[in-house]
């Protein structure tokens, strides 16, 4: 950094004007956090639990905590500890079927963590032991469901094969104060039909078994907007949700809960980056693979891209380079920018707020923590100004 700041920046023109910053600029909008927050404690009818792992920042966990959002979906003791530091108030789920004994028991002893998912007996054996054989204990068992509606697949590695849910249940129900059931659809599910087809065999498997359950847990998945990758409104997945819960053979009192973390937090943040090399359409930039744009290069992810000074040259589609010396920290978009972009330009690339941030590594030198809190728009929104929706839905487009 060459200049000081303060914090009050407008917006990401500016702040690149004001600083023409050497590194990676992560802007964060607190107020879009808030939004997106709100729109589930208002819309979905249950408990919204964030999902951690999708962006761990604690100025983010006390934005959604301020939004409303008290129950926070967590998977690794660091997890447990970050959140429990932040929040002292909130309630943790440590929804990650494959822990370490030691992490069960600081999380449940150390923490008052008193729900955790399983899709073994030999997981629940290892909860009940490292608890002490706890009474109080919120136990879900998560099921195996398809991730085929889904951009990113969490099917292979978690959750119980119908033919062994059955006897799972009626295990974990001897043990468990409050039974639940859990999956996840995958993430960036494009269709409500996969939480529908999920909830169709959650209900197979209570009839199956025979069990009483309290906790209907759908998990994460909702998607949030990308270019080339506009799903449904999420009011859409929230009335099937709704309707399928409604017809479950459920206790009366069972209660529904949902563990979102790309659609809570996607809009929190974008990066400006700057080109520093153009060689005919791939442009070099100082962020990539290894940093925020783990998606864009390992699963074609296309963020929206923009420009940031005034161009009235006509858009070409360029690929990215990332900084690092890897042939692998390449970004193959393609990305949509004005065709006479140059060395020393620089580029907000939106909605990086999810699996962005998170997931950055200072491989070969190239990390920058650098954040910058803005009050414009997201570059892309699936909430419209504050839960207002448009005539085509619930997406407005900004750029
Ligand atoms: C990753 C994860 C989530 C969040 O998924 P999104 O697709 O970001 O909504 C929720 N629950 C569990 C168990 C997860 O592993």
């Amino acid at each position: 950094m060459h200049k000081p700041y303060s914090a009050s920046f407008l917006a990401a023109e500016q702040v690149a004007q004001a600083l023409k910053p050497d590194l990676p600029i992560t802007l964060v909008r607190n107020a879009a956090a808030r939004r997106a927050a709100r729109f589930f404690r208002t819309q979905f009818k249950g408990k919204t639990l964030y999902a951690v792992k999708a962006n761990p920042s604690p100025a983010l966990l006390n934005e959604l905590w301020s939004a409303g959002i008290t129950h926070f979906d967590v998977a690794s003791i660091t997890e447990v500890r970050l959140v429990r530091q932040t929040l002292p108030d909130a309630t943790l789920c440590f929804m990650h079927p494959v822990k370490s004994p030691e992490s069960i028991q600081e999380a449940y002893s150390v923490h008052g963590v008193r729900s955790f998912s399983l899709d073994t007996f030999d997981e629940l054996a290892k909860i009940a032991a490292a608890t002490n054989h706890a009474t109080d204990l919120n136990l879900l068992v998560r099921l195996r469901v398809s991730s085929d509606h889904s951009k990113l697949s969490l099917a292979a590695k978690f959750g119980a094969a119908p033919e062994e849910t059955p006897a799972l249940l009626l295990a974990t129900r001897q043990l468990a104060d409050s039974l639940g059931i859990c999956f996840h659809v995958g993430s960036q599910a494009m269709s409500p039909q996969a939480y529908k087809d999920a909830l169709r065999k959650a209900g197979k498997a209570i009839v199956k078994a025979a069990v009483t359950v309290d906790i209907i847990d759908v998990g994460g998945g909702f998607p949030s907007i990308y270019p080339g990758m506009e799903a449904p409104n999420l009011q859409c997945y929230f009335d099937v949700i709704h309707e399928e819960f409604e017809a479950l053979p459920i206790s009366y009192s069972a209660e529904l809960w949902c563990e979102p973390g790309r659609a809570l937090c996607a809009e929190y943040a974008s990066v400006i980056v700057r080109v520093e090399q153009r060689r005919g359409d791939a442009l070099y930039i100082n962020d990539g693979a290894y940093g925020s744009l783990f998606d864009a290069a390992h699963v074609g992810w296309r963020y929206p891209v923009k420009l940031l000074r005034e161009s009235n040259v006509k858009p070409a589609a360029f690929s990215f380079y990332g900084p690092t010396c890897d042939d692998m920290d390449y970004m193959t978009g393609p990305f949509e920018l004005p065709a006479d972009i140059v060395a020393g330009d620089y580029i907000e690339i939106g909605m990086l707020g999810a699996y962005g941030s998170a997931m950055r590594t200072d491989f070969n030198g190239f990390m920058s923590g650098i954040n910058v809190e803005v009050g414009d728009e997201p570059m892309l929104t699936l909430y419209g100004s504050d839960n207002e929706t448009t005539a085509s839905g619930n997406i407005v487009a900004s750029i």
